[in-house]
């Protein structure tokens, strides 16, 4: 329809702000809500520092480790024979999982041109994955080299599937071993953490192994986003699916405890190289490059996955329909599940562009593969990014009707936008990674904005305005009727709707008010000059400002900075005309509007 009432425009604006948020990086606006009843009763608030409890090394039993004093089942036969719900010790089962691989040539997982540091961590991962089961069980072989800072009494390790935005999943670890030495694992309170002391302090310049088995167990579609899920037709997804390395920073562990607003991602680029069996006929789509294959015991197959450099390893497997294409020497595997053909096809032609387009922007692709999978997400995520996989939420195909609804805006292109934004973070949280709980605004503010770059070099001019308008600025031009914020707090300073607001849309603004201030070649010069200076290592608030001092002198950067990241003091007049911005400026009609979309949200899905 051409004449639709403002209240018809405002349902479709509802549906759009609900599914996309600023294309909500599954990154959890509406988290806090979603923790069912029984989770709450579970974990304790988010909120309680994790206190490691005492934790004491004995020796090895040598040469082969020997059944340790915990009674534990009997350990069965084959992987699908025990109980489900039994409180299995993982290392049970240890015996029949394939051997972690042995380190492979990086090489293989990255761009032409691309070399791996061999002074990363390195997860050498063998494991079981069984889809019908909801659960991966695995042998995690951990080598941390330790290249500078003050001695480390422990390390510690993330266990992110227990965070109650992973719908009620489960990770287990059995005996940890650090060299030859058995070390009780101190779990944290919310068990979202655990600390593994280490017999004899660790130095800089010195390597160490660490050795746990461990489980992780998703509990049908969980909730949350659903990052962890296991559907009824038998697709797995693990989003959090093994134990990770908590973030060293002057000798002690980074240790936040899981927050609400965003992607609980804090960790340093890592190599991993798995060995995987699973179901036979079970398609898998996971970060890195399938590099073997070969039949495992009847009914299995086993696959061996090469992926350096990676933020999170994220997994998907089960039945999918799989169409790949490759251009300019990179790969891009899509696997659908209920998406139309043409839609699976025009997906993969545009992850491919947007690929493209941002490696000529910014600088080269690193991996020679990108995996887009379709997965029914939750919670108001339209997609969610991993090192080298993109989910996109299955509600998102098929969103071209809205822009029908809109009254014929044709423009509109909601997966396209999704799926460029999940690409662009490849760049801003793979490449250069960022705190996500202190800074949020550093990849998502940049990501938000490679988006509808991205529209206005594929799709031309008015489709971005189209995109600022309806996809990127409303929830913030809601927020600006009550006044702005800044835009570079931690992601829980903020509620809900105004993370979306500040963070994906003031900050993606933030950043095209840049380019039209600096121009066309200083700010791609900048862009380029951030990536190359941060390339798998950490930005902050603080180097992001000094790259941009470095190129456009220090007195414009720090005007700039104060004005639009640090500071709260952006109106309407300083964003783009508006075909709806008008009504949230209404006295009357803008607190009435921001109550309905909050109390929408907060609804949860
Ligand atoms: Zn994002």
């Amino acid at each position: 329809m051409n004449h639709e009432a403002p209240w018809g425009k405002w349902i479709a604006v509802g549906v759009i702000l609900l599914g996309i948020a600023g294309a909500a990086c599954a990154a959890g606006f509406a988290l806090g809500v979603l923790a069912g009843p029984e989770l709450a009763r579970r974990l304790p608030a988010a909120g309680s520092t994790p206190m490691p409890e005492a934790a004491t090394p004995r020796p090895r039993p040598s040469p082969s480790p020997s059944p340790t004093a915990t009674p534990m089942p009997t350990p069965t036969a084959t992987p699908t024979a025990s109980p489900d719900g039994a409180r299995e010790g993982p290392k049970v089962f240890a015996a029949d999982l394939p051997d972690p691989p042995p380190v492979p040539d990086w090489a293989v997982g990255l761009a032409k041109g691309e070399t791996a540091d061999p002074d990363r961590p390195i997860y050498r991962i063998g494991g079981a994955l069984e889809p019908d089961r909801g659960r991966l069980r695995g042998r995690l072989i951990l080598s941390l080299p330790y290249r500078e800072g003050p001695p480390l009494s422990a390390i510690c390790f993330r266990a992110w599937a227990n965070a109650p935005s992973s719908g009620g999943a489960r990770l287990e670890v059995g005996e940890v071993w650090v060299g030859d030495q058995a070390v009780r694992p101190a779990w944290s309170g919310d068990r979202t953490a655990f600390t593994v002391t280490l017999p004899v302090p660790l130095r800089a310049g010195e390597e160490i192994t660490v050795e746990m088995p461990f489980t992780v167990t998703v509990r049908g579609q969980g909730g949350g986003y659903g990052l962890m899920q296991k559907t009824p037709d038998g697709l797995l997804v693990l989003y959090y699916g093994y134990p990770e390395l908590a973030r060293i920073q002057e000798g002690r562990c980074v240790l936040d405890p899981p927050w609400e607003n965003g992607d609980l991602h804090q960790a340093e680029a890592s190599h991993f190289a798995l060995r995987l069996r699973l179901p036979e006929e079970a398609a898998l789509a996971i970060g890195g490059v399938v590099v073997r294959e070969v039949a495992g015991p009847p009914g299995w197959r086993e696959v061996e996955i090469v992926a350096p450099y990676v933020r999170n390893l994220a997994l998907v497997a089960g039945e999918m329909e799989e169409i790949t294409r490759e251009a300019d020497g990179v790969r891009v595997r899509g696997f659908f599940r209920s998406a139309k053909p043409k839609e699976a096809r025009r997906a993969v032609a545009d992850a491919l562009d947007a690929l493209r387009r941002f490696g000529e922007a910014f600088g080269p692709y690193p991996f020679p593969e990108l995996d887009l999978v379709e997965v029914p997400l939750g919670g108001g995520a339209a997609g969610v990014e991993a090192s080298g996989l993109i989910m996109i939420g299955e509600d998102v195909f098929g969103m071209d009707d809205l822009g029908g609804m809109l009254g014929g805006t044709g423009d509109l292109d909601i997966p396209g936008f999704v799926i460029a934004h999940e690409v662009a973070h490849q760049w801003w949280y793979g490449m250069v990674g960022n705190d996500a709980y202190r800074e949020p605004w550093l990849d998502e503010a940049m990501t938000n904005w490679s988006s509808v770059f991205w529209v206005e070099q594929a799709r031309g001019l008015e489709a971005a305005r189209t995109a600022w308008d309806l996809l990127v600025l409303l929830p913030y031009r809601l927020r600006l009727a009550e006044g702005d914020l800044p835009l570079n707090l931690p992601t829980d300073d903020y509620s809900m709707l105004d993370y979306v607001a500040v963070v994906y849309g003031k900050g993606a603004w933030m950043m095209e008010a840049l380019r039209r201030e600096m121009g066309e070649e200083r700010f791609f010069a900048f862009l380029r000059r951030y990536l190359e200076k941060h390339r798998w290592g950490w930005a902050t608030g603080a180097s992001w400002r000094e790259t941009l001092a470095e190129v456009w002198g220090r007195e414009r950067a720090e005007a700039f900075f104060r004005r639009w990241v640090a500071g709260s003091g952006i109106t309407s007049a300083d964003l783009p005309p508006s075909e709806f911005g008008a009504l949230f400026e209404d006295p009357s009609l803008g607190p009435l509007l921001r109550t309905l979309l909050e109390a929408l949200i907060e609804a949860g899905p």
